[in-house]
């Protein structure tokens, strides 16, 4: 391997540099000045500088930490489980590559996968003792996210309660705006002269971390909810199987998901998303694949960014260009 260069440390520094600073723009204040695809090919140039020189891996780099900050105004919440980011996929091969690590730290066993729809939103945490809503969050940075209970009742598509009451059970998804609420929100700006969204994700993390839920209220916001974060009491088995059953508590669970034999039944499922995501009525910017045995998930593990059992799949078109057009072009 060749040695760190001058000229190698000082462009994974500025990476580092311009990286924290547009998860700042983007986290933070919900205001993102570049594509997500631009954003996605600076994490990949510095993943690759850091998987081709270890020793500049630090434990503060950003491909090293969920990207996302508490604001101010709102009171941390520290979730029991860390909610994670997930690593990326940009190719078919990318998949292939993620089922060889899998597969290989499951030596002789069958590997199932569940094919969900990425949905383009942020990620909640919703807490219910004894079946009753008590507690939301936001993922923040991973360890501690922002307690945004208040708001997330405004949502009608979150129940207060559920239909079992299970002593504890921690429950987690995306919160979302339609694409129609976001172009109608942003024509509503635009009028009083007040800066746009960029894109649906952000427009609903502005809308979420609001310290008044009336405005909340008024965004329309909706949820899909799609993974466990803590559960007394039960055990689904399966990812397919807890989707099911979180469906029949009464949580909104999107309905597109798929149960996959092998990774290639996954990849014969993209080109085919990759055009009717416009015909949705919620933004989706890739598709997520996941293990489907829960007892493989837990053996799998995680890094402290993301779990090894899950992956996303970013479509090309999100790599490269802004989707601001094309979401009100195509709505
Ligand atoms: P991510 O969006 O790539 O993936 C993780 C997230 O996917 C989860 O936290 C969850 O919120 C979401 N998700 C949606 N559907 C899901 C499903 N069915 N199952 C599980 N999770 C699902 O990771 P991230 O860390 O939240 O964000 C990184 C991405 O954000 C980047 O790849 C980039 O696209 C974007 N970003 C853009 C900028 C910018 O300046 N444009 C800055 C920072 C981040």
């Amino acid at each position: 391997m060749s040695a760190v260069t001058p000229e190698i440390k000082a462009r994974v520094e500025e990476l580092r540099r311009e990286i924290n600073y547009h998860n700042h723009q983007y986290y933070v204040l919900d205001n993102p000045t570049i594509t997500d695809g631009q954003y996605d090919q600076l994490v990949q140039e510095l993943l690759r500088l850091e998987n081709a020189y270890p020793e500049l891996v630090t434990p503060d780099s950003p491909t090293q930490r969920v990207g996302g900050e508490i604001q101010k105004g709102f009171t941390a919440v520290q979730h029991r489980v860390p909610m994670l980011s997930l690593s990326n996929a940009f190719s078919e091969n990318d998949l292939r590559e993620f089922d060889r690590r899998v597969r290989s730290n499951l030596p002789g066993e069958e590997v199932e996968y569940v094919l969900e729809l990425k949905i383009d939103g942020l990620a909640i945490s919703l807490w219910y003792e004894q079946g009753v809503f008590v507690r939301g969050a936001t993922r923040g940075d991973g360890e501690l996210g922002e307690d945004i209970t208040a708001n997330l009742r405004t949502i009608k598509a979150i129940p207060l309660r559920i239909k079992e009451s299970i002593p504890f059970l921690e429950v987690r998804g995306e919160a979302y705006m339609p694409k129609e609420s976001f172009v109608r929100l942003n024509e509503a700006r635009e009028e009083a002269g007040e800066p746009l969204f960029a894109n649906p994700r952000n427009a609903a993390a502005g809308s979420l971390r609001q310290l008044d839920p009336r405005v909340t209220a008024s965004r329309n916001l909706s949820v899909f909810m799609y993974a466990i974060g803590h559960l007394e009491g039960a055990n689904p088995g399966t990812h397919a199987r807890l989707l099911g059953w979180l469906k029949d508590l009464g949580f909104r669970v999107n309905q597109h998901y798929k149960l996959c034999k092998d990774i290639e039944e996954v990849i014969r499922q993209i080109d085919k998303w990759q055009e009717q995501r416009f015909e949705l009525p919620y933004a989706i910017d890739g598709l997520v694949i996941k293990v489907n045995s829960l007892d493989q998930q837990q053996r799998l593990g995680a890094t402290l960014k993301s779990p090894r059992w899950a992956i996303a799949y970013k479509f090309p078109a999100e790599q490269a260009v802004s989707t601001i057009k094309d979401i009100i072009i195509r709505v």
